[in-house]
């Protein structure tokens, strides 16, 4: 079996509201929402992976909190894992050199309201039973 890379996803929180991020590429990705995130990078622990991600994507500084339970399979090799995290300072704004055009701060009766990647859904699901 391949060795699975581990990319982190943020469920960023705010007033009890979950921030979702519009990915403008690839064309395939672009036009549905994701938790922002990435790769774990060789040698990188998955929460400071977290934290640099939340920095390079949308330019602010975060704090991961809680691991979401669950692993959830994208493409292969790729797997996701989760954690609340909460914003320390700055204020998020897509970047769409990093392949996000548009941020949303979902109440919890909007957060389906925007088309989640397939593979994001079951991790929304899970961040939304835990808050
Ligand atoms: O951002 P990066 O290219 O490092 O992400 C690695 C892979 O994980 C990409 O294929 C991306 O589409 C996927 N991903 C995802 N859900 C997320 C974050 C990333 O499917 N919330």
């Amino acid at each position: 079996m391949t060795e699975r890379i581990v990319v982190v996803g943020a469920a960023v929180l705010r007033d009890g509201c979950l921030l979702a991020a519009r990915r403008s590429a690839p064309a395939e990705l672009a036009g549905r929402w994701e938790l922002p995130g990435g790769k774990v990078e060789p040698g990188e622990e998955a929460e400071e992976a977290l934290v640099r991600e939340l920095r390079e994507e949308l330019g602010v500084e975060a704090a991961a909190v809680r691991r979401v339970p669950g692993e959830f399979p994208l493409r292969e090799p790729y797997v996701l894992r989760v954690w609340t995290a909460r914003l320390l300072e700055g204020s998020p704004e897509p970047k769409p050199l990093q392949d996000h055009d548009e941020l949303r701060w979902l109440p919890p009766d909007e957060v389906w309201d925007v088309e989640w990647l397939d593979q994001d859904v079951a991790a929304v699901l899970e961040v939304v039973r835990g808050v």
